[in-house]
């Protein structure tokens, strides 16, 4: 019985990768990447195969409303809450094969390695697959967390469309995903991310492990746009009401606004959607999102009351209508200091490189921060490229993170 500090486990990386080789082949997207979005025929592929590697690792299946798909590894004390840990399998259009991709599958790999050792734990251990992590198809991002911590009731969830009018529900139904297990956050003792950096800090500086003590701030808002249809030729300047003139002004001039907080700040507009977007015909619709992001809150908001400020500047420029229709902000998360210092001495002990960080994207751990304690754990990427398809990680880069995650789950669940 491996149960004491000083004995240490360490995962098979080869049986790792042949695994995140399998996920690589499914959804493969127009290079080297994936693009497999949530609840497409892909995503069902893709958890068909990780629920039969769960099965075939003796774990015993869950699925929720949303569609979160929990495997667990029974405990000594099955009453006791479980140790957790996962991220999504979803990816972005272009997406790489890692991103969410590495937390879920590491976590089986965590539960086939406790299986070879033939480790017992206190506490049960489960991995997650949650839900629509990326927000591509049906928005928000981080669905399936957000309703498993509260956020989001489930009749709203499943009533999200995609761009055909699909609905999340339909879908879910659809791919057999639609499940009853209860949403039940006091069922978590800890929950555990590990995640690749999605930035080029521990690339750059040479290091295996960052641990997150919290994130970038984000404000985020959606304007909708209202001008008037009109020929490009015969109308005069003068009586233009062209929505595409007040969208472009925004991006452009949000844009600046990151460039004033260089390097920490950031600010973007991904997303434009006009019409009629004909030759010819002045826009009478746009749509724009903005997205402002600062380690500072301070910063964020100051940034974010810039953005606003934008908004009748762009409106006189085009003589339209315009006002923000959905508004957001999230990243002022606190991860639990017992399980970051949890990681940091599993990874003292195992002589991983490592230091303290702040997460510049959303992850489903900030959700779950919110309810049970949480911890992220990142691990490098090659030149911090994300959602991208030329997203690559190494083995000897990636193991020693994972092994840090299989030794602080293995402690937390003998506690
Ligand atoms: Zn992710």
């Amino acid at each position: 019985m491996l149960n004491t500090k000083a004995n240490k486990l360490e995962i098979n990386a080869e049986r790792l990768w042949d695994t995140l080789e399998v996920s690589a082949r499914i959804g493969v997207g127009k290079s080297t990447g994936l693009s497999r979005l949530a609840l497409s025929d892909d995503d069902k592929a893709m958890r068909d195969q990780f629920v039969q590697w769960c099965t075939a690792a003796g774990c015993v299946l869950r699925v929720d409303g949303a569609g979160n798909i929990f495997a667990r590894r029974e405990g000594k004390d099955p009453s006791l809450p479980a140790v957790v840990m996962g991220s999504h399998l979803d990816t972005q259009v272009a997406g790489g094969r890692y991103d969410g991709i590495l937390g879920v599958l590491s976590g089986l790999e965590v539960i086939r390695t406790l299986n070879d050792q033939n480790v017992d734990t206190r506490r049960a251990v489960e991995v997650v697959c949650w839900t629509n992590e990326e927000g591509v198809r049906f928005q928000p991002p981080m669905m399936g967390a957000g309703f498993f911590c509260g956020v989001h009731a489930l009749d709203w969830v499943l009533g999200q469309q995609d761009e055909n009018g699909c609905a999340f529900g339909q879908e879910l139904k659809r791919i057999g995903y639609a499940g009853s297990a209860p949403r039940d956050p006091s069922a978590i003792d800890a929950y555990f991310e590990l995640h690749i950096e999605q930035g080029p800090i521990l690339d750059a500086e040479g290091l295996h492990v960052g641990i997150v003590i919290g994130g970038y701030t984000s404000f985020g808002a959606e304007v909708q746009i209202t001008g008037e249809n009109a020929h490009s030729g015969p109308t005069p300047m003068r009586k233009r009401k062209d929505a595409l003139v007040a969208a472009s002004v925004i991006v452009a001039e949000v844009n600046k606004i990151g460039w004033e907080y260089e390097p920490e700040g950031r600010s973007t507009c991904a997303r434009i959607e006009v019409s009629p977007n004909k030759y010819g015909i002045i826009a009478d619709h746009a749509k724009v999102t903005i997205d402002v992001r600062h380690p500072d809150p301070a910063l964020a908001k100051e940034m974010y009351d810039k953005v606003i400020a934008v908004l009748p500047v762009a409106q006189k420029q085009s003589n339209t209508a315009l006002g923000i229709i959905k508004e957001w902000v999230f990243g002022d998360v606190a991860f639990d200091q017992n399980l970051t210092d949890l990681v940091e001495e599993v990874a003292v002990d195992l002589d991983v490189s490592h230091k303290h960080m702040l997460s510049a994207a959303g992850h489903d751990a900030y959700h779950l921060a919110k309810v049970v304690p949480t911890a992220l754990i990142f691990t490098p990427c090659h030149d911090g490229i994300t959602h991208n398809e030329s997203e690559h990680i190494e083995p000897r880069y990636t193991a020693p993170g994972v092994n840090v995650l299989l030794n602080a789950v293995l402690r937390r669940a003998n506690a």
